[in-house]
């Protein structure tokens, strides 16, 4: 995969690597031009020696110097994120407390206590990142720490990761799955709740290069194809509307947009639907340059000009004018019926709205000086700040938990007096309880949603009115952790819970008391330890719970050893046994060990394939260290990779496939086409016949002159199952021939 990659070999000798370097610095000083004011020059030239001085012996993958790197990271927070001259300066420093002998208190010493504390933060997230031995989404709470410090620190964080992902190609294969994944599962939902669309855009594009390359190629080369097409008609889309925002004297930019690879693909995931039948390729985008006072009028001005020449669907008209994102975008967004019957979206902006969504958080700074607008990013990091206190720190959930709660997209509802909560998209009634408030939450009994009555767990649409009914009977409930997506409505219950379970767990203690005091032994953290570690319990909390409801009655006590005030578990291999047994159960055959070699090495290992994608030999796949199931094998576009790549990539293995005619895989193969006599002769004998292949299972169902077919059989290797789906393909009457996972 990676020589299909554009690496650029570097091949410079000193002199020009020199000229190089002066050249790219002098560059990123004419982007700052507007923005420099007496004596940053000199700063700027401080901090850039310094940082050519600390990495002079460094370079990076590619080869080339490593000085190169905090050059393009500065230039791309100026030019694409809009941030100023203390950005620049810790963008140029962001790698030297790190990685050289420059320390944060030289930083202070030379730029003052602001940028040194921009710096430290970087290097932090720098230290943790680098870890591999602790989980990334501790690392990721630690961001987040620094982050509502500083803002800067984030977007810093985030220019440096898109400069990362655009020089990816360098990497080996597994560090490029991991860092790809880490930025498609963190990083892009992250520069998105900043408003930065275009750098979120960027990063989902790129991870996507690197995750499914054949998808991303195939999508990349269709656009490509269809792209003079594409113009044209957006031309005569664009024609008329032209015209009558000219008549009306507005002074407006027209264009059409692509929509990305990445959001294409999604939309083709989703709807299950082919590339061409994805209706919206691209977006018409008309920005307006108004005043201020005017904004909203002229917007909508231009909503009823552009609605008089196509008809609009109305289900599709979003108005965040009225109520913009939490991350500050604002815009009218329209859907409208183009010529040729083709849908199309239509998204209508000013240039202050358009900045905000380009540029996020620094071009929102940038209009609110002066004002006295509430900063709805101040609320936003509050918010982050209250779950991280809150948060068990060694909660694994942690990064999940944030996602939905913080990164998601979010909805409007209201409560019965009117007033506006913005919940994640997916929150329940039950979430809204909490939202309002902890006590309102804790005694929900149902809720009424625009006067309907309707379960805890409902899910809300933007726009509903809730009234939350309570009962002072009431308390929370395990089942309820279900039923909730916000971090904050589930610490509530998973605190109530716990404070139960406490008060049931006295009950064992007095039991557990009774019986140790019988061997003669006292209620030691570690005899407790001891007795939880055998009953394979996570905590002495749990253990004592489990005794109380009579889980677990102690009766092996009396085969632990006693040792003066200690007891030990006595030494049985009985767990050992079990895990093996269990492995090489789920192996069903010796001969698949020789199918895959880990690492560099040509170490054989026992490992099974992953029920969730299913992966046969050729798919591209890593392997990853379960608890307690060994090594588990899975596809690098498994609907399960991103997260366990992001969150566990220390656990993560490099595979290869070794050929091997002896085994075959179970796959499945969905057939569409038309119902024809005999077709389904055809296709078997193509299979059976023909290619040789083993059928495991067949059904065909026919409906209004067409039929789908879905055939299970065995392949040895991606090569085969690719043979065999090009031969049906090329059968008569068949329309298309999917891979599927079997079940
Ligand atoms: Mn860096």
């Amino acid at each position: 995969m990676e020589t299909t990659l554009d690496i650029p070999k570097y091949k410079m000798n000193d002199e020009e690597e020199k000229k190089e370097i002066l050249r790219k610095y002098r560059a990123l000083l004419r982007t700052l031009k507007s923005k420099l004011k007496p004596g940053d020059k000199e700063n700027i030239r401080v901090a850039f020696e310094m940082a050519v001085e600390a990495h002079k012996n460094t370079r990076r993958k590619s080869g080339e110097p490593y000085i190169l790197h905090p050059i393009a990271v500065a230039m791309i927070c100026v030019e694409e994120i809009g941030l100023g001259v203390r950005s620049t300066i810790c963008a140029l420093l962001h790698d030297t407390v790190e990685d050289t002998d420059i320390t944060i208190d030289v930083v202070k010493r030379e730029f003052g206590p602001e940028i040194a504390r921009i710096v430290d933060g970087l290097t932090k997230i720098a230290n943790v990142l680098d870890a591999n031995t602790s989980q990334q989404a501790e690392n990721f709470k630690k961001i987040l720490l620094t982050l509502t410090d500083d803002p800067r620190v984030i977007l810093i964080k985030l220019a440096d990761r898109l400069h990362n992902m655009r020089t990816l190609g360098s990497m080996n294969r597994e560090k490029q799955l991991k860092i790809a994944s880490e930025t498609v599962y963190v990083y892009a939902p992250l520069a998105h709740r900043m408003g930065l669309y275009t750098i979120k855009t960027e990063l989902e594009d790129l991870s996507m290069k690197y995750m499914e390359p054949d998808s991303y190629r195939y999508i990349a080369l269709k656009l490509e194809k269809t792209k003079r097409d594409r113009t044209r008609y957006i031309n005569d889309f664009i024609r008329p509307i032209k015209e009558k925002l000219s008549q009306s004297n507005f002074d407006f930019e027209i264009y059409g947009r692509p929509k990305s690879i990445h959001s294409i693909w999604n939309k083709m995931k989703k709807k299950g639907v082919s590339f061409e039948e994805v209706y919206d390729l691209f977006a018409i985008r008309i920005i307006l340059n108004s005043p201020t006072e005017r904004e909203k009028e002229d917007c909508w001005k231009v909503y009823s000009l552009v609605t008089d020449e196509y008809i609009p669907a109305p289900e599709r008209l979003r108005d965040w004018l009225s109520n913009p994102k939490s991350n500050g975008y604002e815009a009218l967004h329209t859907t409208v019926m183009g010529p040729q019957g083709k849908w199309v979206e239509v998204q209508i902006r000013t240039r202050r709205m358009n900045d905000i969504a380009e540029k996020g958080l620094a071009a929102h700074w940038k209009y609110k000086e002066g004002t006295t607008e509430e900063n709805r990013f101040d609320n936003w990091f509050q918010q982050i700040r209250d779950m991280l206190a809150s948060q068990d720190t060694n909660s694994i959930d942690f990064l999940q938990d944030f996602k939905v709660s913080f990164l998601a997209e979010e909805i409007y509802v209201y409560t019965p007096k009117g007033d506006v909560k913005m919940l994640p998209s997916g929150a329940s009634a039950l979430d809204f309880a909490f939202a309002v408030h902890t006590m309102v939450g804790e005694k929900c009994i149902g809720a009424k949603v625009n006067h309907k009555l309707v379960p805890l767990g409902h899910i809300l649409r933007s726009g509903d009115q809730i009234e939350i009914i309570t009962s002072t009977k009431q308390k929370p409930k395990s089942e309820w952790l279900k039923l909730v997506v916000t971090t904050k409505a589930k610490t509530k219950i998973k605190d109530s819970l716990k404070e139960e379970k406490r008060a049931i767990a006295e009950e064992g203690k007095i039991i557990l008391h009774r019986k140790l005091d019988h061997l003669g032994v006292s209620m030691s953290q570690s005899n407790l330890d001891e007795i939880a570690t055998y009953y394979k319990l996570n905590s002495s909390l749990d253990l004592l719970y489990d005794i109380a409801v009579r889980k677990i009655d102690l009766k092996e006590l009396k085969e632990f050893q006693v040792l003066g005030d200690k007891i030990s578990a006595p030494k049985i291999i009985k767990t050992l046994v079990e895990e093996k047994s269990d492995v090489s159960h789920k192996n069903q055959n010796k001969k698949d060990t020789e199918l895959i070699i880990f690492g560099e090495s040509s170490d054989k290992i026992m490992y099974t394939l992953a029920n969730c994608c299913k992966p046969i030999p050729g798919d591209d796949v890593f392997g990853f260290i379960t608890q307690g199931e060994g090594l588990k094998i899975h596809r690098t576009n498994c609907p399960n990779a991103a997260r366990l790549l992001s969150n566990y990539g220390h656990r993560v293995v490099k595979t290869k496939w070794v050929k091997n005619k002896e085994i075959s895989f179970l796959t499945g193969i969905k057939i569409i086409g038309l119902d024809d006599v005999g077709v389904i002769n055809k296709i078997t004998n193509l299979i059976s016949g023909t290619l040789k292949i083993n059928i495991n299972a067949l059904t065909i169902e026919a409906k209004e002159g067409l039929f789908e077919g879905n055939v299970k059989v065995y392949v040895h290797d991606k090569d085969e199952l690719e043979e065999l789906v090009k031969n049906l393909q090329d059968l008569p009457g068949i329309e298309s021939v999917e891979r599927y996972d079997t079940e």
